[in-house]
Formats: C-alpha cells, sequence, structure tokens
C-alpha cells in the first residue's frame, strides 16, 4: 500500500488527489508505476464512486513487490515516512481505516507535472537513485497527509467509520449505550482539518436539530425548491434555537446556486445539480451534507447554509 503514483502521462500525486480529479472532473488514467523504483501499481478505491470503505491508495501487482530498497513512500531524514503516517488512521477491532483529514481546495485538476523522459529514467534505476528520489519526495511532500477538496470524501469516511463500528459490536454483542461510547470514541479521534481550524470528525459534522455559530459539516435531509438560480433544500428537521427566553423553531434551509457556466463546470458539480433538479422534479427527498457557516434570519423563522462552492455540498444518489 502506497500513496503516491505516477501516471501514464507523467503525473506524480497522491491517491487522493487522483481521486479528487476522477470524482471532480472525471479524470482517469490507465496505468501507474511507483514514483521511486518504477513498478507497476494497482489503483485502489480510486476510480469508484460510491460509499467508500477503504481511503483511496496504490498496491502492488501479486507477487511484484517494490524492489531496490524501496516500499512506495518517501523519505525523512532517511526514515520512511509508511510507519510515521497514523494520525489519519483508526483502529476499530481488527480493522484499520484511513480518512482524508484535511479540507483542501482544488479548483482545477492538479498539475504535478513529474517527468516527460520517462524511459532515461528507468534505465537510471538502481537504490542509490531510489533513495535519492524517496528522500526528494519527502523534502517536497513531506508525509502527505490524505486531503480532499470535497466534501462528498469527508462524509463517506464519516460512514464508513460508522458501519466498521456497528459492525463490531454485532461480533462482540456490544449494548447500545457501549455502542455509542465507542462511536463516539472513534469519531473524536479522527482528527479533520477545514479552514486551517484543527478539530475531529465528531464535533466537525452537525445535524440540523440544534444551530452553531461555527463552520460545520451539516447535514440532514429534506425537500427540494428552485427559484431563479438558487436550488434551495428546505429540511425536514426544523432548528431549535433560543435567544432572550424565547425558544425558536427554525426552518434550515441550504441554499445552493447554480452556476452559470454549469456546462462548463466539473462533472462533479454537474451530477450535485442533476441530483437535485431530478430530485424536484420527481418530488422526492433528498439527503445531502454541506460545508459552511450557517446564519440565523429570526425574522424570516429560519437559518440559512449559502453555499458557492459546490465542492462543499454532496447530495447522495436518488
Ligand atoms: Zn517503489
Amino acid at each position: 500500500m502506497s500513496d503516491l503514483a505516477l501516471s501514464d502521462s507523467g503525473e506524480r500525486k497522491t491517491a487522493s488527489e487522483f481521486h479528487d480529479d476522477y470524482m471532480m472532473h472525471g479524470v482517469e488514467y490507465q496505468s501507474f508505476v511507483c514514483p521511486f523504483c518504477f513498478i507497476g501499481l494497482v489503483a485502489k478505491a480510486i476510480y469508484i464512486d460510491g460509499p467508500q470503505g477503504i481511503s483511496p491508495h496504490f498496491s502492488c501487482f501479486p507477487k511484484k513487490p517494490h524492489i531496490n530498497g524501496c516500499d512506495g513512500y518517501p523519505l525523512i531524514d532517511g526514515k520512511t515516512v509508511k510507519e510515521s503516517k497514523v494520525s489519519n488512521k483508526i483502529k476499530i477491532g481488527k480493522d484499520e481505516f484511513s480518512f482524508p483529514e484535511k479540507l483542501v481546495s482544488r479548483s482545477k485538476p492538479s498539475q504535478n507535472k513529474f517527468i516527460d523522459d520517462f524511459s532515461r529514467l528507468v534505465e537510471n534505476n538502481d537504490p542509490e537513485k531510489v533513495k535519492e528520489r524517496r528522500d526528494k519526495a519527502g523534502r517536497e511532500l513531506g508525509s502527505a497527509k490524505y486531503t480532499s477538496s470535497i466534501i462528498r470524501s469527508f462524509a463517506s469516511s464519516k460512514k464508513a467509520i460508522i458501519s466498521l463500528v456497528y459492525k463490531y459490536a454485532k461480533e462482540e454483542g456490544l449494548a447500545d449505550g457501549d455502542r455509542r461510547t465507542l462511536l463516539k470514541e472513534s469519531l473524536s479521534k479522527a482528527p479533520i482539518e477545514l479552514d486551517g481550524y484543527k478539530t475531529n470528525y465528531q464535533v466537525a459534522f452537525q445535524g440540523t436539530k440544534y444551530f452553531s455559530k461555527y463552520k460545520k459539516i451539516w447535514n440532514g435531509s429534506g425537500v427540494v425548491k428552485i427559484k431563479g438560480n438558487f436550488i434551495y433544500i428546505l429540511s425536514y428537521q426544523h432548528t431549535e434555537y433560543s435567544e432572550n427566553d424565547h425558544r425558536h423553531e427554525l426552518n434550515f434551509y441550504v441554499a445552493v446556486r447554480i452556476p452559470g457556466d454549469l456546462e462548463a463546470s466539473p462533472a462533479y458539480h454537474k451530477t450535485i445539480v442533476e441530483r437535485l433538479v431530478k430530485a424536484r422534479e420527481k418530488e422526492l427527498a433528498v439527503k445531502w451534507h454541506s460545508y459552511g457557516m450557517a446564519k440565523l434570519v429570526l425574522d424570516k423563522d429560519s437559518v440559512l447554509l449559502g453555499v458557492d462552492n459546490l465542492d462543499h455540498v454532496f447530495i447522495e444518489k436518488i
């Protein structure tokens, strides 16, 4: 298992960058090699569009391990970063799960042109050269984090953590209370960085039952309305809010602006708008996640979460 690969077009990126390029723009490569020792690699959980149980990564082909002292990871101070990459992994029972830990901005497919003349590079493939390349990557990238620009990646990782906890609880015969405690503990142990603010999966997500003045990955389900250039999702669940001894029951709206140049937008953005329009036409409910800061609009008995960046919205398949 490794994070970095060189694609057939010479792009060196992390598995999570290749995954985002696929999700966002439909960019897919046919083959990959290790950027250090050039053995062939297999893309795992990179070209999938569905709930993820495993994190994007690269594997060796069976019986074709890395060669010339390589393990697929960069070196920092002469040491592989393979073992030190523990912060974004959690263990539940025997299962280990990696999840994205930083929300980044990637408006275009990430550019990371590595090399044009691949054949010359392969000629130069002794252990010393492999080490040099790993050292260089260590200096450039450090211990590359599993990052994503798409809220969907964080939402499906949370889902995967929940299902691992349920699986473990069933196997071990845990009582409901113990299972809830384990879930809370597991999500609290999973770090996440949003706009420079470091928190964890337990705190970062918020349903619509209560208001928060902080930026959250909000989630809920509701009905879709379209007005002009805006799509509104009205949450089924009201939001409770108290101020000056007055208890409000507010309508929670997500407002998604439809891009003016939708045709030229990334594939992911088109999918989000298509799913919302379809839900409106068929009068179906949508399950949504959206990242941002919600605002109180008390004179309209509402909470409004305005979304400009469609990377920050995830609508489950209807
Ligand atoms: Zn290698």
